[in-house]
């Protein structure tokens, strides 16, 4: 037979997923919104389909989506890239994870991780043959602390992969963790990759600060964004990466051997969707916002403890107080209420944090009030 390795786990989107089917659960679970996403960027990916080639775009990106990267964080983070040295376009922000780890990590080398972590990086940073070392950020303020940070930094240190906002605790890094994570970057010469997928997803006024804004770091950060969570279309599967021009030269070589492309309508429906006026993007925090709000206070009246989420789509419950961990609990409300959620240990790989639940909240007011209404009964 096929061997299975252990490194190459099955996603716990997955199977949290496939649970909800089997049980004709709400699925709260795996992050996506129930809306359509705006009707004018699906219009233009219609469009673009019947009159732009449908053949093999330009291995970077199209030009235009290039060019609309570019302007876009310009206006929205005061970054100056160039669009044809220093930005890339990739089927998805995982593809950009995939590509940089291939493209900068020998085996041997040292990659700084903070769990909780996104569930690709460490089967990624395993299979490139990186040694992970991880950085453990707790319950309730997941900040990023400087002896943490002192004891697994050295000169074996290659990269360091950091999700800003974080996916699953819902923190968004500022100034100061982001001012100490960059003095180790300097210090050690690390590059770093910063996954900011959820940059438009953060609330309350908050204001997403790029790493690669900090002193010392244009030079040796890798910035991977995505349009899915851009606008609200998951599957559209068109991400981008930013770069100075050294580091692009080897991202590329790894993006022409893993994709090469990525669909040309969507990157053209992207290139409009990126120009949208600040409104749309205000608009989309507000009615997450609401619908975080909605769902904190539908849980909170149950009897549930919220932790606060400051972006994404996500919130997390803590539920210590139902002695059982968090992978019992998320089973046991998958298959007798009918609510799917997803244990927030399975982005730990050495924390012990076992007691925190991740509920997604883009979804309808009825989801999320009849979500609430099945789980009613729990206490
Ligand atoms: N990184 C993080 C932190 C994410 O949350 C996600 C998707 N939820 C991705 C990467 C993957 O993005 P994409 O769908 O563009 O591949
Ligand atoms: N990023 C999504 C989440 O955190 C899931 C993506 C996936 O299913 N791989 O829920």
């Amino acid at each position: 037979g096929h061997p299975v390795f252990a490194d190459l786990p099955e996603t716990v989107f997955e199977s949290m997923s496939r649970l909800a089917r089997q049980h004709g659960a709400i699925n709260l679970g795996q992050g996506f919104p129930d809306g359509q996403g705006p009707d004018d960027v699906r219009a233009a990916a219609a469009r673009a389909l019947e009159s732009v080639s449908n053949q093999y775009p330009p291995m970077m990106g199209l030009p235009s989506l290039r060019g609309a990267i570019a302007a876009h964080y310009r206006h929205h983070q005061g970054l100056d890239l160039d669009p044809e040295r220093e930005v890339m376009v990739t089927s998805g922000a995982t593809e950009a994870l995939a590509g940089a780890l291939m493209a900068l990590v020998r085996p041997g080398d040292e990659v700084v991780l903070f769990e909780p972590m996104y569930d690709a990086y460490l089967p990624l940073v395993r299979r490139t043959g990186g040694v992970p070392r991880f950085v453990t950020l707790k319950p309730p303020h997941f900040r990023i602390e400087e002896a943490a940070l002192a004891a697994v930094f050295s000169e074996r240190t290659r990269l360091v992969l950091l999700n800003n906002p974080l996916n699953p605790s819902a923190t968004v890094f500022g100034p100061d963790d982001l001012a100490l994570l960059a003095e180790f970057c300097r210090r050690f010469d690390a590059v770093a990759v910063c996954d900011e997928v959820w940059e438009h997803v953060i609330f309350d006024g908050r204001r997403h600060l790029p790493l690669m804004a900090l002193p010392g770091m244009r030079e040796r950060t890798v910035k991977i964004s995505s349009a899915g969570k851009i606008f609200s279309l998951t599957g559209w599967k068109v991400g981008f990466v930013m770069a100075s021009e050294p580091l692009m030269r080897v991202l590329s070589r790894a993006h022409q051997f893993l994709t090469f492309t990525t669909p040309p309508n969507l990157q053209e429906a992207v290139a409009y969707g990126l120009a949208k006026q600040d409104g749309y993007f205000e608009g989309m925090r507000s009615e997450l916002a609401r619908s975080r709000d909605r769902l904190a206070a539908g849980l909170s009246r149950i009897g549930f403890t919220v932790l606060p989420s400051a972006g994404t789509y996500f919130l997390t419950v803590d539920v210590a107080a139902l002695a059982e961990d968090d992978v019992a609990f998320c089973e046991r409300i998958v298959t007798a209420h009918g609510v799917a959620a997803i244990p927030v240990s399975a982005f730990y790989a050495e924390g012990g944090v076992r007691h925190l639940a991740r509920f997604c909240f883009a979804k309808t007011d009825a989801t999320l009030d009849a979500a609430v209404e099945r789980l009613g009964g729990l206490f």
